[in-house]
């Protein structure tokens, strides 16, 4: 009998990035705990994390490559890929390909693929449910700081006096940073103010919660930064020294929102309850606001995030013990993604295609000549050319848009229409029916490699387990592809630590530009660094120093060395509501589910807490559409439509509906929400408006 033994490895499920002991018995039984000494959890872990352990069965798993459902052997698969891609490169050139890829691939899949497609296929066309989640924080980043970087580390939120959680449900989507932020407010009186339509487990427990009405945060944060002006309690020294900008932003923040009576009006709240948070915020220098999907997910997300950065240069809140904007990312590995360049308009190495110097440097390291020279297709409008025909062959790796992308009918028809779709994947999904080739890959607890969370540190995600039937990592299937498609001296790899390595060496080698982004200093770790990896923080620009909290200094990644203020103002979501479809829908995550619950969803003990989906309504919207808690409707939007059952609750708003993001046609026939969400996107970040659709509901003859 194999001996016990205990493997240290990283939560796959949020950008928490909680490290976790899985111990497996002798008798190959495993478990889980909060690994102690990881600085994201210090042995925390949440419902869903504490029940990894459980998800390890081979239930659902594709276990064999297939070609047109049919088993077939790794070279039949592989060859047809190969093939496939290469035909359609050679008859319609290189962006008639794409990938859509995922937050959950590692660093080191992410890096291959990426390499793949914008080196040697000479496509930008590479996206990712990334662009989901964070891609408006992406942009915000980029506007303000010059680079995409998240300033700020979790001990933030230990020692802030003040947190802002705006668009962040953390009780339930980033539970152990919650649990971090409670800890603080019972030993430190840390005050928590919330501003989200909905109350949420998040709302319930804090100082102030602010229902403003959705899509209104620019107006809310405009607002504060006229009232910090008018109250002069902005920090002239920090604007003059460290920023530029701030005279536009402040001057259309004070027409967009001069009173607090008129941000009031046009947020739907009580004036008293904006003035207490605006005194709040204007009296408490170690304040951090964190945000998420709820400012992300929006046709106008990046200038919300702008908004809030806004108010935090204008007080020189920024790179200090317990200051700063943060956002909190939703997938493992959203962050390693843009590490490597995995969204369209990224290069590699967190550069993008602005500069050709960029481009050549990145040729040059690779010796790939024929390198993409512009952006590629984010993913909505991937989507759009796969319906269109433009996309002739399409690889999906991890990730399931047949549920998760809006308005997903009309993805579903693309999928269905497309001339060449693979997917790899470790479970079957609503996507792999539309595969021509389906690769079984390897999942949580047998891949190895690294992930970056919400606070740029880096974590090993390593393997205790084999992957089952001939699965495969996912960088190995790559690189097999890449090789059959004539490109196989630059995919040699026969370690996951050899591509970390050449990540890490283009960090560095396309710093001399003096950007951020460097983790050069573990450009040469040996294998048994590698293995041997402690969590630390980008940047690590000599052998392992990291640095921690960034633009203490008043430094910044900008031509000029300034943050920039960026000018904003209040827009109306991409629809409104009217006669038609009077009820303004939201869509968000559960406590114990994760994405499309492929995982999550085949443990009964997670299952409990919410078994099957619902649409949440206020009792006066129930009782207008003749509702009653647990009945069954139909919920419409122009997009599509879903059966669900109704849950009557106080915590929406009127005129506001809710329902989980979760479920699919694996779990509950059409009722995903993403059928019913909007394409609609943000003009510079490409993410969607998935918080906001008006709809309508009915409630279901039953005879
Ligand atoms: Fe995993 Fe996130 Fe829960 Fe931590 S908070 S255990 S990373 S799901």
């Amino acid at each position: 009998m194999a001996e016990a033994r205990e493997v240290r490895t990283t939560c796959p499920y949020c950008g928490v990035g909680c490290g976790v002991l899985a111990e497996i018995a002798a008798d190959g039984t495993t478990t889980v705990r909060g690994d102690p000494e990881h600085p994201a959890n210090f042995g925390r872990l949440c419902s869903k994390g504490s029940a990894l352990g459980e998800t390890l069965g081979l239930e659902g798993r594709l276990l064999q490559p297939e070609v047109l459902g049919k088993p077939a052997s790794w070279d039949e698969a592989l060859d047809l890929v190969a093939s496939k891609f290469s035909q359609a490169i050679a008859e319609h050139g290189p962006d008639a390909v794409a990938f859509y890829v995922s937050g959950q691939l590692l660093t080191e899949d992410y890096y291959v693929a990426n390499k793949l497609m914008k080196g040697f296929v000479g496509s930008g066309n590479i996206d990712t449910n990334s662009r989901l989640c964070m891609a408006s924080s992406v942009a915000g980043h980029r506007r303000a700081f010059g680079e995409d970087i998240v300033p700020g580390v979790y001990e933030d939120f230990e020692c802030a006096d003040l947190i802002v959680l705006t668009g962040s449900n953390t009780a339930w989507c980033h539970p152990v940073l919650y649990q971090r932020m409670l800890a603080a407010r019972r030993e430190r009186g840390t005050k928590i103010v919330v501003i989200d339509p909905r109350r949420t487990a998040t709302a319930d427990e804090c100082d102030l919660h602010l229902a403003l009405d959705p899509g209104t945060d620019v107006l809310m944060f405009n607002g504060l930064l006229a009232y910090l002006v008018q109250a002069e309690k902005i920090d002239t020294g920090f604007i003059r020294d460290h920023t530029s900008g701030f005279d536009a932003a402040a001057g259309l923040a004070g027409a967009d929102a001069p009173t607090i009576a008129r941000v009031a009006k046009g947020c739907g709240l009580a004036a008293a309850d904006v003035r207490a948070f605006y005194d709040l915020f204007a009296g408490t220098e170690r304040t951090v606001t964190v945000y998420s999907q709820g400012v992300n997910q929006s046709a106008h997300g990046t200038d919300k995030v702008n908004a809030i950065i806004n108010c935090h240069l204008a007080t020189g809140r920024i790179g200090k013990p317990g200051m700063g904007p943060f956002s909190v990312t939703g997938q493992p590995n959203a962050m390693g993604g843009r590490e490597v360049g995995g969204l369209a308009n990224q290069l590699a190495a967190h550069m993008d295609f602005a500069d050709e110097a960029n481009i050549d440097r990145v040729s040059r390291f690779w010796n790939a000549p024929n390198i993409a020279r512009r952006g590629g297709l984010k993913a909505v409008d991937m989507f759009q050319a796969v319906a269109d025909g433009r996309i002739k062959a399409l690889w999906v790796m991890g990730t399931n848009p047949a549920v998760s992308m809006p308005d997903a009918s009309r993805v579903r028809a693309a999928l269905a229409k497309c001339e060449f779709v693979v997917v790899s994947d470790v479970t079957r999904t609503d996507t792999t029916r539309y595969a021509d080739v389906l690769l079984p890959a390897a999942a949580w607890g047998e891949k190895d490699g690294t992930v970056t969370n919400s606070e740029r540190r880096l974590s090993r995600q390593r393997p205790f387990l084999p992957p089952p039937g001939v699965a495969r990592a996912d960088w190995r299937i790559v690189c097999e592809v890449a090789a059959r498609m004539g490109f196989g001296d630059a995919f040699t790899y026969q370690t996951p630590a050899e591509i970390f390595r050449e990540h890490a060496a283009l960090s560095a080698f396309e710093n001399a530009g003096g950007r951020l982004f460097d983790i050069g200093g573990m450009a040469d770790l040996s294998d048994e660094d590698y293995s041997a990896f402690a969590p630390r923080h980008w940047p690590v620009l000599e052998r392992g120093e990291q640095q921690t909290r960034l633009f203490g200094d008043g430094r910044f990644p900008t031509p000029d060395g300034r943050a920039r203020f960026v000018p904003v103002r209040q827009e109306a979501t991409a629809f409104s509501v009217d006669v038609d479809y009077p009820l303004a829908l939201n869509t968000g995550r559960l406590r114990d589910q994760w994405h499309t619950m492929t995982r999550t969803g085949n443990v009964p003990r997670l299952m409990a807490h919410a078994p099957e989906p619902a649409v949440e309504l206020h009792p006066a919207d129930a009782a207008a559409h003749r509702l009653k808690d647990g009945d069954l409707a139909h919920l419409s939007t122009r997009f599509g439509s879903v059966r669900a059952r109704v849950r009557v609750t106080e915590a929406q708003r009127r005129g506001q509906a809710f329902m989980p993001m979760h479920w699919s046609g694996q779990f509950a026939a059409r009722a995903a929400a993403g059928l019913l969400s909007s394409p609609v996107t943000d003009p510079h970040s490409g993410q969607p408006e998935l918080k906001h659709v008006p709809a309508r509901i009915v409630r279901e003859n039953t005879g």
